[in-house]
């Protein structure tokens, strides 16, 4: 490894460094594949952007941040010592306990020393001649690496809008996505919240809490379903603990990568008074679950609109002014964007000093020095918070100029929509892996899941490529042109497919129309990983191998035998539209 040093502000940059593996972002993706990379004796150099690890947990610090996956399940499963030495304190986990997990995780592990925080990677180029990325960073790192792997997030390029006038704002305007370390104390402010969207749904309670004034801008009313969060149960904890790796299996084998009871009943089958009754049910074990009373409900709009019926009237039930509540309920499909999950939303709008502009006719117009100008009047405020999203799944890519075969620009290549194979590689991009990217189950799974089997695949690959000397791996397009057909049709049977959603890359203006995640489930897609690699990495082309009479074993690591429930989640279950979320 040859060194040479140039000096930065804080450390020496690294120049014509070799690695094995070069890995872009610290969240649980960089961290588990640093991880698992390091085991099999590869050398790996992580560059992260942020000051520590955590990723999306490290960022988003605003009040009332907290996963809405329960947080037993929210939670690495490669590692049976770690799952029974970390106590979650509460049943969804707030950002901070996230936070120290991740941060426990590089503790552990001894992540750290292979990290260089503070750095964001600019441009990663591969060079053909060499065959190996060249890795560019704004610290002034050039290092090369046969492999380069993207971790960068699917929710990790903040969508800040270009309001006019907003270098006039005199106050501090926060994204929720970029919030500050040090603590924002809101007490006695007039705040005004640009979205309603789930960061927006969850500040809002807790910034109301604080606030003088807090007024919400609402472009788009969104459904939710309260948490019901509680302090963990120690005894419930004990008992997941003691059957730990039968709920990590469990979970494997459902369609959104966690656990919980469904029914695929379809609920056009049953009567209006068994739909309430089963929707009160549900509703009573609160969060991303309720979306399991019934099979058919992302399938058929009828089905669709007696749970968007419930979930309307719920929210008249809890908010007093009638007009308020009205502007606050969605005609949209229930479920068609991401279900937020909150704790006392639509109860906080009955305070006296929190109102609701609806935005929904005419954008905001402007900022002043002291205020956001709206439907012609201009509402004055001291601090401004955008919970206004993310360039969703491709945006942190476009932040990277990368280059693959030929000069290709991965932008150029992406200019009409993502397009890959299996969401863990490109064509015309060898040696490059996405981790949870486009075109894979990612945001539609739980995500630390559809992350460690990403990670793991990757890393079987690798172990396959060293087995015969096989110095690329790159997807051929005939394969990647069928799965992006496949992934475009299995959208089109979901009505999510018609909503206006990140998920389509809708809630930011100028970027394509295209339903970016795999939505068929995901142990089906699992699957399809599974027999990509037994079939000897059919789809892909593996280039300078050595040992072509090298008999290659088979490295699927062992969890990903995932058992399909045919039941529910096979191609025949799809088609019988009975799959609760997907
Ligand atoms: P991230 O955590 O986004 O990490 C990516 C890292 O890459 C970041 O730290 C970023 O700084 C770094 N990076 C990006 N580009 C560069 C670059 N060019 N150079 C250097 N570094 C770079 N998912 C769930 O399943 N359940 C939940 O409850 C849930 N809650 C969420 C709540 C919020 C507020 C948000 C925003 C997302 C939530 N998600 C949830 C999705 C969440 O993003 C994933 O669960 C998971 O944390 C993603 O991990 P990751 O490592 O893939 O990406
Ligand atoms: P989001 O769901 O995209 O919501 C952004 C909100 O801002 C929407 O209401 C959007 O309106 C509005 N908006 C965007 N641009 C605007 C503009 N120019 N003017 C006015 N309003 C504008 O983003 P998010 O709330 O940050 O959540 C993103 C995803 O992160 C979630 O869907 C979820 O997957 C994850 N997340 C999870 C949790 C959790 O509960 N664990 C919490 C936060 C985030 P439109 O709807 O009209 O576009």
């Amino acid at each position: 490894m040859s060194i040479s040093k140039k000096a930065t502000e804080s450390r020496d940059a690294e120049v014509d460094v070799k690695y094995d593996a070069v890995i872009v972002g610290a969240g649980f993706a960089g961290m588990y594949m640093l991880h698992r990379l390091r085991g099999q004796g590869l050398s790996a150099r992580v560059f992260e952007a942020g000051t520590g690890v955590g990723g999306t947990w490290y960022w988003n610090r605003y009040p009332g941040a907290r996963c809405d996956i329960m947080s037993m399940q929210y939670s690495y499963s490669f590692s049976e010592e770690l799952d029974q030495e970390w106590n979650w304190s509460e049943k969804y986990s707030p950002q901070p306990d996230i936070l120290a997990y991740a941060e426990h995780v590089a503790e552990r592990f001894d992540l750290r020393k292979d990290i260089r925080f503070n750095t964001r990677v600019t441009a990663a180029t591969f060079d053909e001649e060499a065959k190996r990325w060249q890795v560019e960073t704004d610290q002034g790192d050039v290092i090369s690496a046969q492999f380069c792997i993207m971790a960068v997030g699917c929710l990790s390029s903040a969508n800040m809008p270009d309001f006019e006038g907003i270098d006039d704002f005199e106050g501090p305007v926060y994204h929720t996505g970029h919030w500050p370390h040090e603590e924002v104390d809101f007490t006695g402010q007039r705040v005004g919240v640009i979205g309603t969207g789930s960061s927006a749904i969850q500040s809002i309670p807790i910034i109301a809490q604080q606030a003088a004034e807090l007024t919400v801008f609402q472009r788009t009313p969104n459904y939710s379903v309260p948490a019901w969060n509680e302090m963990m149960d120690p005894d419930e904890e004990r008992a997941v603990k003691a059957e730990y790796p039968a709920l990590r299996e469990k979970m494997r084998s459902r369609p959104t990568g966690f656990y919980f009871e469904f029914n695929t009943q379809p609920a056009l089958d049953a009567t209006p008074e068994e739909r309430e009754g089963q929707y009160e049910t549900f509703w009573s074990r609160g969060g991303l679950p309720f979306l399991g009373a019934y099979g058919d409900l992302l399938f058929e709009k009828e089905a669709n609109d007696t749970i968007a019926e419930f979930g309307r009237r719920k929210i008249r039930d809890v908010v007093d002014d009638p007009a308020t509540a009205d502007l606050l309920c969605p005609d949209d499909i229930f479920g068609g964007k991401r279900l937020c999950v909150d704790s006392g939303y639509f109860e906080t709008y009955n305070l006296p000093h929190v109102s609701l502009v609806d935005i929904s006719e005419r954008p905001i117009e402007r900022l002043t020095k002291q205020g956001i100008v709206a439907n012609g009047t201009e509402y004055p405020v001291d601090a401004i918070v955008c919970a206004t999203g993310f360039a969703a799944m491709t945006g942190s890519f476009d932040n990277i100029r990368i280059t693959g075969r030929n000069g290709l620009a991965l932008t150029e290549k992406w200019r009409a929509g993502p397009r890959t194979y299996l969401g863990l590689s490109t064509a015309g991009f060898p040696n490059m892996f996405m981790i949870t990217g486009p075109g894979s189950p990612s945001v539609l799974a739980s995500m630390i899941q559809a992350i460690e089997q990403h990670v793991d695949w990757m890393s079987d690959c690798i172990s396959h490529m060293r087995d015969i000397g096989a110095q690329t791996i790159e997807a051929e397009v005939n394969y990647e042109d069928d799965w992006v057909e496949h992934v475009n049709e299995v959208a089109k049977i979901s009505l999510r497919s018609t909503s206006s959603s990140w998920y389509l890359g809708a809630n930011v203006p100028g970027r394509p129309r295209v339903f970016m995640p795999y939505i068929g489930g995901f142990p089906i897609y699992v699957d399809k990983c599974n027999e990509v690699m037994t079939k000897g990495f059919e789809g892909f082309t593996l280039d300078g191998t050595k040992n072509s009479d090298a008999q290659p074993r088979v490295h699927l690591t062992e969890r990903w035998r995932v058992p399909v429930d045919t039941d529910v989640i096979s191609p025949a279950a799809i088609a019988a539209k009975r799959v609760p979320i997907v």
